[in-house]
């Protein structure tokens, strides 16, 4: 090797030795005066012209001698890149100066002054390069230049955990959003593109040395800013804390502009998506290289942090640190006033001190403040808060085609298809529509044309919805000290209560018993019963489950005289029971029409009715059916990839377990506090009922202090019941035990200082 190279260099070499690392084919060159480092490279032409530009940016670059960067040195031909055979391989070579120091990644906390160093030395970098020009350079366009983040997802499919696969898709969306279409005020220019924790070189806790200029880009300037805090922070999780360091000190001799500020989260985002990317792609290709593993669950813990922290808190602390201006106290009494010149206060905002929302993710909302709560109430938001499948889905379709069912399109028979594949064979028939209240309401309808006849029964407290029908069906309403009282043709029969009902015991018995009850009421309607409607688990009743064995007499009794029977799945359905995807299948029954909503678009607006081929044929003959919304294409995509993510992202399971886990945690709690009276509920469907000590008597005003103390926790749950003193909680299906630990610290804090003052 020595004689291979001698010939080349005017030096004397003593010794070579590889350098550590995987890569051994750089090296250590000491001569009687000095140490180099010897580079080599597999010859292609390419990668010979990315040489002889990186060689200019050093040479350009020594001229400022403000920082120490790796020197060209010239072999005897004058040329600084050589090319060399070794070990029968045609190889680039080329000498670079040797930098003294140690590496950032051996020490192990960085220091204020390393970081205050670390800022001001790449603002000086980045202020060096301003003027550098080059055309290779700019027209290069590769996965590692942020602004083509966009190269990397194809790499998506090689994260192997869904967790991360979503948060990583999630940050290449909110880039395509945030970034590249609000790029305007970001400067850019040529920057290292790697200051990672071994290219930043240390001497007394000073960095006095960057090298590796392999990775140079030119892209937006504050990349380099926000690669140097990943690299310089991912090892501890005082993450923003350290950051500002950085940041302040880079400000003071680069200063940032507000665009730039709002964008550090983004870009910070997705370079680690970049990072992570690559390290699942290589893993895939290569599964026996490992190196990257420890930088790579770093990486993963901070963007999972980033999600949790969320981008308002994020650019304001660094906008106040800076001492930019951040609007800290957005008047929420003028929101509200300039809602309510237009929006009717019929329309009820929750909690007394309302809670002003900008963004959301997954299981987070974040507030116009920066403050970020964790969700543990909507139901809705299924899959979770601004899904990067579903929002693509929409995007995608809404820029296609967006239609009508009077035409025909592959997109609606796709979703009716996969939608009815989650049902029983005889249930083949579905009807979209907009809202749970519309779809109940035309449920009532086709009831009632199907059976010719005109009574509903109902169950206690069940709520259908909005719509005249709805609320007539709907005891949470009608019956309402403020409601309409029920109408003559509504049959209301017992909630089959198994805590606070007259039969308690839920082994079948009660159910049996509260049947009987209901097949009394059957027997004794004046008129017959058209359709009998329940949910499984009776939401605003306060999440009470229908007694076991309940349904399936009920149903028999129903069918008996000529009725059908309706399952109100609108907030049940979809796998957020964890053991079923319907709530029905708790029962070993089959209902006759399933009426579906809410999460079934992940907020999108979207419900439906999935009935018999018999009671569809019923319909038939009737007036026209037809809805201007209902079954549109973009519904149907947004519908489509909502079932596509519960599938792909196990999220029934994770309902079930996570969901498990909440009753057992709550279990604990309720030892020690006995005002958590009962637990019930499925999956991640609960209901926490709050009692007066050593009885079922309701404690509204005690659930109503949880509930309004977890949401100064930033915890968003809600209650509900008659008494309304049922914590009701109902979190997307992605909830993780991670949260609900969360939920439960704060409650027994809560509760532990409840008791203590009183
Ligand atoms: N059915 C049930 C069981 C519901 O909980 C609701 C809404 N809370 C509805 C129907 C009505 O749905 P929407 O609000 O979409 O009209």
């Amino acid at each position: 090797m020595i004689t291979a190279i001698q010939s080349y260099f005017s030096e004397e070499i003593i010794s070579i030795t590889p350098l550590g690392g995987y890569d051994n084919l750089n090296y250590i060159i000491e001569t009687p005066n000095s140490k180099y480092i010897f580079k080599t490279y597999i010859y292609d032409e390419y990668t010979y012209d990315l040489l002889v530009e990186e060689n200019k940016i050093l040479i350009y670059l020594e001229n400022f001698k403000n920082i120490e960067i790796p020197i060209p040195i010239s072999f005897n031909n004058k040329e600084s890149l050589v090319i060399i055979p070794i070990n029968n391989e045609r190889r680039i070579c080329r000498v670079l100066s040797y930098i003294d120091g140690t590496f950032l990644g051996e020490t192990t906390t960085c220091s204020k002054e390393v970081l205050l160093s670390l800022g001001k030395t790449i603002a000086t970098l980045n202020s060096n390069l301003i003027h550098f020009k080059s055309y290779f350079y700019k027209s290069r366009k590769w996965e590692w230049n942020i602004e083509n983040l966009l190269l990397n997802k194809k790499y998506l499919e090689d994260i192997d955990k869904v967790e991360n696969k979503r948060v990583a898709t999630y940050f290449m969306n909110q880039f395509e959003i945030n970034i590249i279409q609000k790029a305007v005020g970001l400067r850019k220019s040529i920057i290292h593109n790697d200051i990672n924790e071994w290219n930043v070189l240390l001497k007394e806790n000073k960095v006095t040395g960057i090298i590796d200029f392999g990775d140079v880009a030119y892209s937006f300037t504050i990349t380099e800013l926000a690669i140097a805090i990943i690299y310089a922070t991912y090892s501890n999780e005082d993450y923003l804390k350290n950051a500002l360091l950085i940041i302040e000190s880079y400000h003071a001799v680069s200063p940032l502009n507000e665009v730039e500020i709002d964008s550090l989260y983004y870009i910070i985002a997705a370079r680690l998506v970049i990072s992570v990317c690559n390290s699942a792609h290589s893993r895939k290709t290569n599964p026996e290289n490992n190196h990257a593993l420890i930088s790579e669950e770093k990486a993963w813990k901070m963007l999972h942090y980033l999600v949790a922290t969320n981008p308002i808190y994020f650019s304001n602390t660094i906008k106040e640190a800076l001492g930019f201006k951040v609007e800290k106290t957005k008047n929420i009494e003028e929101v509200k006033k300039r809602r309510h010149k237009h929006i009717a206060t019929i329309l009820s905002i929750s909690y007394s001190k309302p809670i002003y929302v900008e963004k959301a993710a997954f299981q987070y909302m974040y507030d116009a403040y920066g403050n970020t709560f964790l969700d543990a109430y909507n139901n809705i938001p299924h899959v979770g808060h601004s899904h990067p499948k579903v929002v693509k889905a929409g995007q995608d379709q809404m820029a296609k085609l967006n239609t009508n069912t009077r035409y025909l399109y592959d997109i609606l028979n796709i979703y009716a298809e996969k939608l009815l594949s989650k049902f029983p064979t005889s249930l083949n028939k579905v009807f979209f529509v907009t809202s749970g209240s519309e779809a109940n309401d035309l449920a009532i309808r086709m009831a009632k044309k199907h059976t010719g006849h005109n009574n509903i029964m109902v169950v206690e407290h069940g709520y259908h919805g909005h719509t005249q029908a709805d609320i007539d069906i709907s005891d949470y309403k009608f019956n309402n000290p403020k409601g309409q009282g029920q109408k003559d043709y509504v049959v209301k029969t017992e909630i089959p209560d198994t805590y606070r009902g007259r039969f308690t015991k839920n082994d079948g018995t009660a159910g049996k018993q509260y049947a009987e009850i209901a097949i009394k009421d059957i027997e004794t309607s004046p008129n017959k019963i058209a359709a009998f409607i329940a949910e499984p688990i009776v939401g605003c009743g306060g999440q009470v489950p229908l007694a076991k064995g309940y349904l399936k007499p009920v149903y028999e009794a129903i069918r008996a005289q000529g009725g059908i029977c309706i399952s109100d799945e609108v907030q049940t359905g979809f796998g957020r029971l964890g053991d079923y995807f319907w709530g029905y299948e708790a029962e070993d029954v089959i209902p006759d029409m399933v009426v579906i909503g809410k999460p079934i678009g992940n907020g999108h607006p979207m419900a439906a009715v999935i009935c018999t081929d018999e009671i569809a044929n019923s319909f038939n003959s009737g007036v026209e059916f037809f809805t201007s919304f209902g079954g549109n294409p973009v519904s149907c995509a947004i519908g489509l990839s909502v079932l596509e993510v519960i599938k792909e992202e196990n999220l029934q399971q994770n309902a079930k377990v996570v969901g498990n886990y909440y009753k057992e945690q709550f279990g604990k709690l309720q030892k020690k506090y006995p005002c958590i009276g009962d637990i019930r509920g499925s999956g991640l469907f609960l209901g926490f009922d709050i009692v007066k000590e050593n009885s079922t008597q309701p404690d509204t005003k005690l659930a109503h202090h949880i509930k309004n103390e977890l949401r100064e926790r930033n915890i968003l749950i809600s209650t509900d019941g008659p008494a309304d003193n049922v914590l009701k909680t109902k979190p997307p299906l992605l909830f993780t035990k991670k949260d609900v630990d969360t939920v439960v610290k704060s409650t027994e804090l809560i509760l532990e200082n409840y008791y203590n003052n009183i």
